[in-house]
């Protein structure tokens, strides 16, 4: 089958999936690399967060089969190597009266109330995680007193706190203005750096993305495009308008700065 299969993360064989009946993927194949930050795009309604809901098995595919770490999804038991934070995460009901520490503590016992008895070694954690997405310095304030790209960094941290190796991202940024969403990209490219984890990042904006992740796919039921970012912009301007059905803007950066 394949003999570099060490190097994927996960691997996702002629997926296919239909709500009733209404087709969402066809034939979906692809493989992300160990290691890799892939930005997943494609306009609203693609299929893509029915992807990653069959990719963590939370949706099982009517056809097709889905491999997390080289183990079928439904046999895999290694969860805590996986974090995700869902495009709900800021759905939370922000007015539960846990603060910004408190919430990130969840992510290692999934459970709330058990902070309370934090090892030195979990605060310690709980520490590195906030620093990672640099809200440390909101550790004690109300998780409802916080903005929605805040929040959403906590969610993060609360994913990161396991220390997964795997870590997806639906729609992060949705709701958040373009100045924070960019310095949030930021952190997220600094984080797969630091940590040399994979990184799935599910967005339908295509634009400044590109200037962070090492891989993009291009959804819309059927993968177009799956490549890494030089080939992405490369290819851009006659397969991405048309995937798009309009014209998208896909900047060019200047990818010698940090
Ligand atoms: P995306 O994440 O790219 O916006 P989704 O995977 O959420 O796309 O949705 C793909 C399509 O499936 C959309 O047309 C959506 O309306 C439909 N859909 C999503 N969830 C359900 C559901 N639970 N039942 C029926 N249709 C759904």
């Amino acid at each position: 089958m394949n003999n570099n299969i060490g190097s994927i993360a996960i691997r996702v064989d002629d997926l296919s999936f239909h709500y009733g009946d209404k087709n969402v993927l066809q034939h979906v194949t692809m493989e992300i690399k160990k290691g890799s930050f892939l930005g997943l795009v494609g306009p609203n309604g693609s299929g893509k967060s029915t992807l990653i809901k069959c990719i963590l098995g939370l949706q099982k595919p009517q056809e097709g089969n889905v491999y997390l770490f080289g183990e079928k999804v439904n046999k895999f038991n290694d969860w805590e190597k996986v974090g995700y934070v869902s495009q709900k995460a800021n759905s939370f009901n922000t007015a539960f009266p846990a603060t910004a520490f408190e919430v990130v503590s969840m992510g290692l016992f999934g459970k709330v109330g058990l902070f309370k008895f934090l090892k030195a070694s979990d605060k310690k954690k709980v520490w590195e995680a906030l620093r990672s997405v640099k809200m440390d310095q909101y550790a004690h304030q109300n998780i409802g007193e916080l903005s929605g790209g805040q929040q959403q960094r906590i969610f993060i941290a609360r994913a990161l706190v396991s220390d997964p190796e795997l870590l997806i991202l639906d729609e992060p940024t949705v709701g958040v203005d373009t100045e924070s969403s960019d310095s949030f990209y930021k952190m997220l490219k600094e984080l797969h750096r630091e940590n040399s984890m994979t990184l799935v990042l599910v967005t339908h904006d295509v634009g400044v993305m590109t200037n962070y992740v090492t891989d993009v796919a291009c959804l819309n039921k059927q993968i177009h495009f799956h490549g890494n970012t030089k080939e992405f912009e490369e290819s851009s301007s006659e397969n991405i308008s048309a995937f798009y059905g309009h014209h998208v803007h896909v900047l060019h950066h200047d990818h010698g700065h940090e």
